[in-house]
């Protein structure tokens, strides 16, 4: 048997060479909403395109293989891949979720919730007492997401799932944070993954699309009906530019972990900051965790701005980092979690989950590294407190400058 295909090589040749008509190297786009019967009572592998797509399925396909599943649905939307797996719960059955999950996860759950459509308590699943207080109530589900947003908190994914399925319960992980290449849940006991395929896997931030990969094929098969029923199945384009995207996913995801380690090194000696949350620093609560699971520390860093610093006028100096939402596309972001992403979420809420109004959020680009830092160390000037201006652009900040050119 041949050896298994290292991830880089699966993802640029999933599908390529397979196109019998026309021997084309890269495979077609299938816009195309319907498809003929050969003849009466005669159905083809395809027939209308909200059931199944070759231009999705090849997707699927990839994602799948990616993550080791038996199979993949795709979504229109990270959202509703969220809301996909939640038709899985009837009403009575509970859902075990992070008190820090994604902003929109959270509004999500609470609204079907408090609808009945099932019973949901959120914990911080690093408390071991919550945790077990809720398990021992016997969910239907546990909703894992690690490293969580904005705090990129670590939780123990082959722990967590041994513990929930000891229970009878499903556990489903949001791998968004770190992509196929970097985390596979359904190797540490997941049941399934789910996937904002409009962050790193498209990476390019111009396709929304979302991924629940099943561990077996009974619930993939499942999940493709309810996609199906539901209509959220994702669209032939997007599947198509999502691929294109997939191709290059492991060379990105090496060039943004790198950038991302040296700017967290930068902010935690920079005395604008006063905490930086990045799970490859040696002093991250779940750094030894994220060693053993996870084959990279991703590209999403969280840190307060030090109080003595003027937020607005830093976040409005940066001219590399744009101040926008989503994140995982080769450009470089900021974000204020307590008034855009996690906006949604009950002050009181917030504050349980730790999203201080001092808090921001950055997802770091595959530009030079020496652009990002250099800008970082421009609006830290700009918004430092006025008798440090001087120090700043002193010994320490001139010295900087020197080593790097
Ligand atoms: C963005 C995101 C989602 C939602 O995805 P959309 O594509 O925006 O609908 C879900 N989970 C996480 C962790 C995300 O970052």
């Amino acid at each position: 048997m041949s050896r298994p295909r290292a991830l880089s090589t699966a993802a640029v040749r999933a599908g390529v060479g397979r196109d019998a008509q026309f021997g084309s190297v890269m495979p077609p786009l299938h816009l195309s909403v319907n498809y003929t019967f050969e003849a009466f009572g005669r159905r083809r592998q395809y027939d209308y395109s909200r059931t199944a797509n070759p231009t999705r399925d090849q997707l699927a396909d990839a994602l799948a293989s990616l993550e080791g599943g038996a199979g993949a649905t795709l979504t229109n939307t990270g959202m509703s891949a969220v809301s996909l797996v939640l038709q899985l719960l009837r009403p009575g059955d509970l859902l075990v979720a992070p008190h820090d999950c994604y902003g929109g996860t959270h509004r999500l759950i609470s609204a079907l919730a408090n609808k009945n459509h099932f019973e949901a308590v959120f914990v911080d699943q690093n408390d071991p007492s919550a945790l077990d207080a809720a398990l021992a109530r016997g969910p239907r589900l546990l909703w894992i997401e690690t490293p969580s947003n904005p705090l990129l908190r670590i939780v123990d994914i082959e722990c967590l799932a041994a513990a929930a399925r000891a229970r009878g319960a499903l556990v489903a992980v949001d791998n968004t944070f770190l992509s196929p290449i970097l985390q596979n849940p359904i190797a540490l006991g997941a049941d399934l993954v789910v996937h904002s395929t409009t962050k790193y896997i498209n990476g390019h931030s111009d396709a929304l699309g979302g991924a629940v990969v099943a561990r077996d094929a009974a619930l993939a098969e499942n999940l493709a009906w309810w996609a199906n029923c539901t209509g959220v199945t994702a669209a032939a384009f997007d599947s198509y530019l999502t691929m294109r995207g997939l191709r290059t996913l492991p060379a990105r995801m090496r060039a943004h972990e790198r950038n991302a380690a040296a700017v967290a090194r930068y902010l935690q000696k920079h005395p604008g900051v006063a905490h930086v949350y990045y799970p490859g620093l040696p002093d991250h609560p779940g750094h030894a965790i994220a060693r053993r699971q996870q084959r990279g520390f991703g590209a999403m860093i969280g840190f307060e701005i030090a109080a003595d610093y003027d937020m607005e006028r830093f976040v409005n100096s940066l001219q590399l980092f744009s101040l926008a939402e989503s994140l995982g596309g080769v450009e470089s972001l900021v974000a204020h979690p307590a008034t855009m992403t996690h906006a949604s979420m009950a002050p009181a809420a917030r504050a349980r989950a730790g999203i201080s109004n001092r808090l921001l959020r950055l997802s770091i680009g595959v530009e030079d590294l020496r652009d990002l830092r250099g800008d970082l160390r421009r609006a830290f000037a700009l918004a430092a407190p006025p008798m440090d201006i001087i120090k700043k652009q002193s010994l320490q900040e001139l010295a900087d400058i020197e080593a790097e050119k």
